[in-house]
């Protein structure tokens, strides 16, 4: 009788032990560590994501630093996080950008424009090539473009003469 009730509980806990058994194999331990070391892997790839891609668009130190320090405290979450919150932009293309706005400003402010039209012109152009209108008339002495507005021609010290008159005579 209490042979057969041994016998009896023995196969009862048999599927359960079974489990207990896999739980406190080897392979059961290789999983897990499996497990951990993927963990540590992807945690470390995110910090490393998000403190290489915050050095291409953060200039701030502190900032860039807060940004790395979250991608390693809290992984893969702070890398989400930081992939919303961070610059829109790289640093290159920032610089280059306002290098360019720079230099676009830098050609208009020194480019003349032609007062009736605004088409850029040149310092020697005597008539807007758009809209045809006078820009400038010729020195009557040395055929240089001079300003109406100029009394004498600085380049050789005779009258400007900026009738009407002057312009065709001087010019067609
Ligand atoms: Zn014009
Ligand atoms: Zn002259």
């Amino acid at each position: 009788m209490l042979d057969w009730l041994l016998v009896a509980q023995t196969e009862n806990d048999d599927p359960l032990q079974s489990v207990t058994n896999f739980f406190e194999s080897a392979t059961w331990e290789f999983i897990v560590l499996l497990g951990y070391f993927l963990l540590v892997v992807v945690w470390l790839s995110c910090a490393y994501w998000v403190f290489k891609d915050a050095r291409r668009r953060i200039d701030d130190k502190i900032v860039l630093v807060v940004a790395a320090l979250t991608g390693l405290i809290f992984g893969p979450l702070g890398a989400l996080v930081y992939a919303i919150v961070r610059p829109p932009e790289y640093l290159d293309d920032v610089r280059e950008r306002e290098l360019e706005m720079r230099m676009m400003e830098q050609r208009l402010a020194s480019e003349e424009r032609c007062p009736f039209c605004r088409t850029p012109t040149r310092e020697d152009y005597l008539v807007c090539p758009t809209c045809g209108r006078r820009l400038r008339t010729v020195c009557s002495s040395c055929r240089k473009p001079v300003d109406p507005q100029w009394r004498v021609c600085p380049y050789c010290e005779a009258e400007v003469h900026s009738g009407a008159g002057e312009f065709e005579n001087a010019y067609r």
